[in-house]
């Protein structure tokens, strides 16, 4: 099948993705594909790093977040594309985000002990070759690694099932910023705000309180997702005047499934992002 233009979600090293930014970079080309944005969770450090890669190699890239945030208890995801990657609000908005996981991760591996599997937070951080900076995003898919690693459980989808995953024993509920503290943010740092995986939304009621705030776009276009259920998210961001954006979701061996490039958006809908972008 004939790639995308441009494949707007994917994750690096920078956060829970196997690939390194320079990686992404000479798997997009292979891929086929024009135009890709590194979209790490809470961590838009990948940027830096590929764009020498990217310009060298003729791929254009655009600056990509994935922000968890938090509404009613409930966990959002927010991309965020074409913000200025030195704005100091949006460098200290990551920073925070490093910290409230860092305490999260502290506090689950405190619940992993008391079940007697112990990894300490040396042995954890060393596990992921993180410096005194914390540059990189650590989160549960971290943890899960870690705990297949000490031979606590065969799989990283074991330690979701029995110990991670949403409700189970060592799960800690994520505190995070609202959806409407990560758009605003996401507008002073010059960037647009989009809902991220629709597909995946499961309650209607979250869904209509995000459809009423000020977003930007939404990501209609998804991972494996057939055309046929991307259209209700074509059909709404029709109806709103929103950007349409859409991508893989690659996050190499971490979810061998997702392919990069299996999803994205085409050059017409790339141009109306980057105008609205420069417009902003
Ligand atoms: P975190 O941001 O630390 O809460 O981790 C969220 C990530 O964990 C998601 O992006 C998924 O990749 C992964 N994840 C969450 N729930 C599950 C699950 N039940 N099974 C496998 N992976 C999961
Ligand atoms: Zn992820
Ligand atoms: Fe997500
Ligand atoms: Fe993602």
């Amino acid at each position: 099948m004939k790639p995308p233009y441009a494949d707007l979600h994917c994750h690096s090293t920078y956060s829970d993705g196997s690939s390194t930014p320079a990686q992404l970079v000479e798997n997009a080309l292979e891929s086929g594909l024009k135009a890709l944005a590194i979209t790490d969770h809470d961590n838009i450090e990948a940027y830096h790093v590929a764009l020498p890669c990217a310009k060298s190699a003729g791929l254009h890239l655009i600056t990509g977040v994935e922000f968890s945030a938090q509404h009613k208890n409930k966990s959002v995801h927010i991309l965020g594309y074409g913000f200025e990657c030195h704005h100091p609000d949006l460098i200290l908005f990551c920073q925070q985000h490093r910290e409230r996981r860092l305490m999260r991760c502290k506090k689950t591996l405190a619940l992993l002990a008391d079940r007697k599997m112990p990894i300490s937070e040396e042995e954890f951080l060393a596990l992921w070759g993180h410096d005194v900076e914390q540059v990189h995003t650590l989160g549960r898919p971290h943890i899960a690694m870690a705990m297949v690693q000490k031979g606590y459980v065969s799989t990283v989808q074991e330690a979701f099932n029995k110990y991670l995953g949403d409700n189970r024993c060592c799960h800690v509920p994520v505190e995070s910023f609202s959806p409407e503290q990560t758009i605003a943010l996401l507008h002073k740092a010059k960037g647009v705000s989009v809902i991220a995986h629709p597909h995946l939304i499961k309650e209607s009621d979250l869904l209509l309180d995000l459809l009423k705030m000020p977003f930007d776009g939404i990501e209609c276009f998804y991972g494996n997702f057939p055309a046929s259920a991307n259209a209700r998210w074509v059909k709404i961001a029709q109806a709103k005047k929103w950007l349409m954006t859409g991508g893989s979701d690659f996050h190499g061996d971490v979810k061998p499934f997702l392919k990069l490039g299996s999803s994205g958006i085409d050059e017409e809908n790339l141009l109306k992002l980057e105008s609205r972008i420069n417009r902003l």
